[in-house]
């Protein structure tokens, strides 16, 4: 259960930018894929996505190889660094919209919406446009909007990354907080080594398209695998 990547390769033309990654996330685990820029993270996430298709390997969701399935046949809900809002519609109908095309009955959409809209405190702002959100609180909506189809896996590519320090903490705890509640398979990729550990269960360090070390936080701080892992991990500010 949950997802496992098997030696899973990607080049773009000459640059290799995978070279042979397994990753494993069992069920309901929140996982960080944490390493520099050009590390590869977001092709890796992509390619768990259904966005791209690796060169060879495998990836498993929920034990279903979904290698070479399109993103719509994957179970998987999406939060990126810059929010893909519909600018036109409500905060209520931006989180409904996975529900609408998915012709659910209106009772359960408007339930499960209210219910995810009250778990990240933007009851208050259902009839609202993204516009008048602030950009944490719209990261809040995207992370409503990607549960509410219930993913059997979250995946968030620098969820945060444009946000000022004090707001990306406060997203961190609601992040964990909504993990706490629903306990999906989630990756969380992130260049900032004090967001990864504060956010994860465990942590994948990933450099040059190859994981460098895979544990909890403790482990990776108080043993790092090499040199590289060392320098990225410590010291924690
Ligand atoms: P990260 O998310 O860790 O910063 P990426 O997975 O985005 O890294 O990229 C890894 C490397 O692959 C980068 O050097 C990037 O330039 C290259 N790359 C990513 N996508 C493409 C693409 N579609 N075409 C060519 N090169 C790409
Ligand atoms: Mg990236």
């Amino acid at each position: 259960m949950g997802i496992v990547a098997t030696d899973v390769r990607k080049n773009f033309g000459d640059f290799v930018a995978l070279d042979g990654v397994d990753l494993n996330v069992p069920s309901g685990r929140l996982t960080a894929l944490l390493g520099p820029s050009g590390g590869g993270k977001s092709t890796l996430l992509r390619i768990i996505a259904g966005l791209e298709y690796p060169d060879s390997g495998t990836v498993l969701i929920d034990d279903h190889d979904a290698t070479w399935a399109p993103p719509q046949k994957r179970s998987v809900g999406f939060v990126f660094q810059h929010y893909a809002a519909f600018k036109h519609l409500s905060v209520f109908r931006n989180v409904a919209f996975g529900l609408e095309i998915r012709r659910r009955p209106k009772a359960e959409i408007r339930s499960r919406v209210m219910e995810l809209l009250e778990l990240v405190h933007l009851e208050q702002f259902a009839d609202r446009l993204p516009s008048q959100l602030s950009g944490g609180q719209r990261q809040r909506m995207a992370l409503a909007r990607a549960l509410a189809v219930q993913p059997q896996v979250l995946l968030l590519d620098e969820p945060f990354g444009a946000l000022d320090t004090q707001v990306r903490k406060e997203l961190r705890d609601w992040l964990r907080r909504l993990h706490d509640e629903v306990h999906v398979t989630t990756v969380f990729v992130t260049h900032d080594q004090e967001e990864a550990l504060e956010v994860s269960d465990e942590l994948v360090v990933i450099n040059h398209g190859r994981i460098e070390q895979v544990g909890t936080p403790t482990e990776l701080y108080d043993n790092p695998a090499n040199d590289f892992v060392m320098r990225f991990i410590g010291p924690v500010t």
